[in-house]
């Protein structure tokens, strides 16, 4: 039986990607490989509209964090830390087991993160070097206007600025350089349309100088050394790559900017609106009250006079896989992503899959859906 895959990464992948990581091996210290790398930095560059490289670590996005923390913090060093949610909080712990110390601020599960609030947050706290926050809160489905956050804190003596857009990148608009954001970390899993294994990193100018000097305490993880690598005659890894993954990420990159970046962004977010109008027609809520807010990726919503987990194991017998809340929303909530490039028939069929599962009959819910579908995003 065909299952559909709805959790928020690892995503379905399209057919051309299984394939292109199906080919055959090649060397990873040979001109191939070079060559493949090459084109992979290409299509991020033009994805995330930078100049700077991206380093491309074989790891999941918590290796991505981590190559962040590990390298722009030591002990005893201060960092602030912006968290609506459980991966806000994760970026916070990989910091503090750097022994770096923090000063949280902490926004309701639910909740984004307002701009004004940050750059109150920053003002108070200018001994924190070091500023974490969340684009996507994969937990909550909220998406924090990163650009207007940034954009609120006063240009000097700003932090070096830190995202998780593990959830984000690929999917919604993210632009690190034009934005001022200084180092990124994502992950092929989600946005990307890639098997999972891949950890990206990007970094401004200012927060490869702000490095120079420092001794990373990983090998691994240790960014000065990707870069070494990348840069050299033959673009390399320090170490062996899963070179499948590359071929994946490769072919994903194509399908994603052969239809543009902004259309493609766009398509993922007429999605979302559409699904949440059919939600909310079928009675369930959205966790993000805020509209604006809602992430383009991930879509949290629940019942209220109904068991969110009997709902997803019928949805699972029915051959569709969602995920539950984690942290204090554990048990409480459905979330359903949307990576992908889903069409009206995929959105109807999920929806015509909840109908069955809740009481509520003569709802327009796909007509509701259909007009925003329609809609301009
Ligand atoms: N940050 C965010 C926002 C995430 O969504 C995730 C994965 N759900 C992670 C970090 C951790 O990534 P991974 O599971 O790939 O290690």
């Amino acid at each position: 039986m065909k299952r559909y895959l709805l959790t928020p990464g690892p995503v379905e992948l399209p057919e051309s990607v299984r394939a292109a990581a199906a080919q055959e091996m090649i060397g990873h210290r040979c001109a191939d490989f070079s060559q493949l790398l090459n084109q992979v930095e290409d299509k991020l560059k033009n994805l995330l509209n930078v100049s700077t490289p991206v380093v491309i670590i074989p790891s999941s996005g918590t290796g991505a964090l981590e190559a962040l923390a590990v390298n722009f913090l030591d002990e005893g060093d201060k960092f602030a830390s912006v968290s609506c949610g459980v991966f806000g909080n994760r970026f916070r712990e990989i910091a503090i087991r750097c022994k770096a110390v923090p000063t949280c601020m902490d926004v309701p599960m639910g909740k984004a993160v307002s701009p004004e609030d940050v750059a109150d947050f920053v003002k108070k706290n200018s001994e924190c070097k070091v500023l974490m926050l969340t684009q996507n809160e994969t937990s909550t489905g909220v998406l924090n206007p990163i650009k207007e956050i940034i954009a609120a804190i006063p240009y000097d003596n700003r932090p070096i600025i830190l995202v998780d857009a593990v959830s984000s990148a690929g999917a919604m608009e993210l632009y690190p350089h034009d934005w001022g954001i200084d180092g990124v970390a994502t992950a092929s899993q989600k946005g990307f349309l890639t098997p999972p294994g891949l950890g990206l990193v990007w970094l401004s100018q200012k927060a490869w100088s702000y490095i120079e000097n420092r001794k990373c305490r990983s090998y691994y993880f240790d960014l000065k050394l990707h870069l070494k690598e990348l840069q050299g005659k033959s673009p390399a890894n320090p170490y062996t790559p899963p070179v499948s993954l590359y071929f994946a990420l490769d072919k994903a990159l194509d399908i994603i900017l052969a239809e543009g970046r902004d259309k493609w962004f766009k398509s993922r977010r007429r999605y979302a609106n559409a699904l949440a109008a059919g939600l909310e027609s079928l009675g369930f809520k959205l966790l993000v009250k805020e509209t604006a807010m809602r992430s383009p990726g991930v879509t949290a919503f629940y019942a209220e006079n109904a068991d969110t987990e009997a709902i997803r194991a019928k949805l699972s017998q029915m051959g569709i896989d969602t995920a539950g809340g984690q942290g204090e929303l554990k048990g409480k909530i459905i979330r359903a992503a949307h990576y992908n490039d889903f069409t009206w028939t995929d959105l109807s069929l999920f929806l015509g899959a909840l109908y069955a599962t809740v009481g509520v009959r003569n709802v327009d819910f796909l007509g509701n859906a259909w007009n925003k579908w329609t809609e301009e995003a």
